[in-house]
């Protein structure tokens, strides 16, 4: 059986995370969407909120599952018995730091291995960051996230589109 563990911030989820995830759901027998506990970034939303954001994202998907971690991704790997990380790729300028991700994971722990899904034409642009930038500012992010995660980004306030 095939166990894989998608990493990563998710402050939000995003369309982007949500197309990786579904064509990792499909390749995998199993996906664990691991949302990072992460005290050097500042978050907009807490880990449980980004979990829960990820998890109604993905409620179609059987063989999904959110989990948090905290601390190195390899001790999380063992833990839950996967040697698959996945990651998406959406330009050149991601590759720099996926690649030095990938070779130090490789490092710390040999039976790893890094696959990476190149992300679909249309959210090659997106990225959580992006989408906390244009809602900042008012513009409206209803085509970037999953209708959950706009939902709660409107809680946040909610004059915003
Ligand atoms: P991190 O905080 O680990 O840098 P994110 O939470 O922003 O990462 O994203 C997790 C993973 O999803 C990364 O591999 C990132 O490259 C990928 N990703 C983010 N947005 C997209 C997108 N629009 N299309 C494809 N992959 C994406």
């Amino acid at each position: 059986m095939s166990r894989a563990v998608y990493p990563g911030s998710f402050d939000p989820f995003t369309n982007g995370h949500l197309d990786i995830t579904e064509r990792g759901a499909s390749i995998f027998d199993e996906l664990i969407v691991a949302v990072l506990v992460n005290d050097s970034k500042r978050a907009m939303f807490s880990v449980n909120e980004r979990c829960m954001m990820a998890r109604e994202a993905a409620v179609h998907l059987p063989n999904v599952k959110v989990m948090s971690f905290e601390g190195l991704l390899v001790d999380f790997m063992r833990q839950e018995q996967s040697r698959v990380i996945l990651r998406g790729l959406r330009a050149i300028s991601d590759f720099e730091y996926e690649f030095q991700l990938a070779q130090m994971n490789k490092q710390l722990a040999p039976e790893t291995e890094t696959f990476f899904l190149v992300t679909d034409a249309k959210y090659s642009y997106l990225s959580s960051r992006s989408v906390k930038e244009v809602f900042k500012f008012g513009g409206s992010i209803k085509d970037f996230v999953p209708p959950g995660v706009f939902r709660r980004m409107r809680e946040r306030i909610p004059q915003r589109q």
